[in-house]
């Protein structure tokens, strides 16, 4: 593992463009579990909760359980040493991008400023009929569902649904970080979910290393990762901070 590291530290130096990529992993050591596999939280709720159709037709039974997953749990949630690290690797000009699937907004309160939310944020609501958006007050989940302050249409959080487009400019932003980057660091996820799944793939092909961080293997691992750091993301990026530093 210290070659490894010193490796990767060496890489990310002489690197002109480093990117993150990050999935439900690097919320782990923060408390949130990953949707998937051991402790996921699919195993608790129905995912029905978040089909586009099933909103509309039961949009107080999917606001109760979105409530209860995304703000009462997850909102509690804060930064660890993953998001940390991230956030100074861009200060000290080491890191230009992170691209993340995650909607936790556990990024940008560790400091990042450059973060390209693939899927949205949970932190700010949406209007399904007006398209103005509202952050998250005391208020606002006193009578569920949470109605538009403009319009009275039905509100939905910020992220997006099964079925429903990637943020067209976070879309853009995410392929030409992809493509421009030479050092290309996927962490905590299992390459599952299309079309973020296929971030790393076009860095690869554009001649990116690719470098993994996750305690298991992933669609990645035996294909298109070229150096594979296992481990959790707090403790790896910890010591791949100390390498730079
Ligand atoms: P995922 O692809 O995000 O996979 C989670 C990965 O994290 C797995 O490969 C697992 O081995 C790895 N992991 C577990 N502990 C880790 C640790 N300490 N450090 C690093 N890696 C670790 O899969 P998913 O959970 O099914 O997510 C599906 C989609 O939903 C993704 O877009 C994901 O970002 C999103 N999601 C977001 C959050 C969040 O905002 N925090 C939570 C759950 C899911
Ligand atoms: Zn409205």
């Amino acid at each position: 593992m210290e070659n490894k590291i010193k490796e990767v530290v060496e890489l990310i130096k002489n690197s002109k463009r480093t990117t993150a990529f990050t999935g439900a992993g690097i919320s782990v050591e923060s408390g949130i579990p990953p949707f998937r596999g051991e402790g996921g939280l699919w195993n608790k709720y129905d995912p029905i909760v978040l089909d586009l159709n099933y909103f509309f037709s039961n949009p107080r039974e999917s606001w109760s359980v979105i409530k209860e997953i995304f703000y009462d749990f997850f909102g509690t949630a804060k930064f660890n040493r993953a998001h940390e690290v991230l956030a100074e690797m861009e200060k000290q000009n080491y890191l230009s991008a992170v691209i993340t699937q995650n909607i936790d907004n556990l990024h940008q309160e560790a400091g990042s400023k450059v973060v390209h939310e693939f899927h949205g944020n949970s932190k700010t609501l949406i209007c399904t009929s007006c398209n103005n958006r509202f952050p998250i007050t005391d208020n606002v989940f006193k009578k569920l569902p949470p109605k538009c302050e403009d319009c009275g249409s039905l509100l939905k959080p910020d992220f997006i649904f099964f079925g429903e487009g990637i943020p067209q400019q976070a879309y853009q932003k995410s392929i030409e970080a992809a493509q421009n980057s030479d050092v290309f660091i996927v962490i905590g996820s299992t390459g599952e979910v299309m079309p973020a799944s296929q971030m790393p793939v076009i860095a690869k092909q554009n001649g990116a290393t690719i470098i993994e961080i996750n305690p298991n293997t992933s669609n990645y691992t035996s294909g298109i990762t070229d150096i594979f750091l296992q481990g959790k993301a707090g403790e790896v990026l910890d010591l791949v901070m100390r390498g730079l530093e």
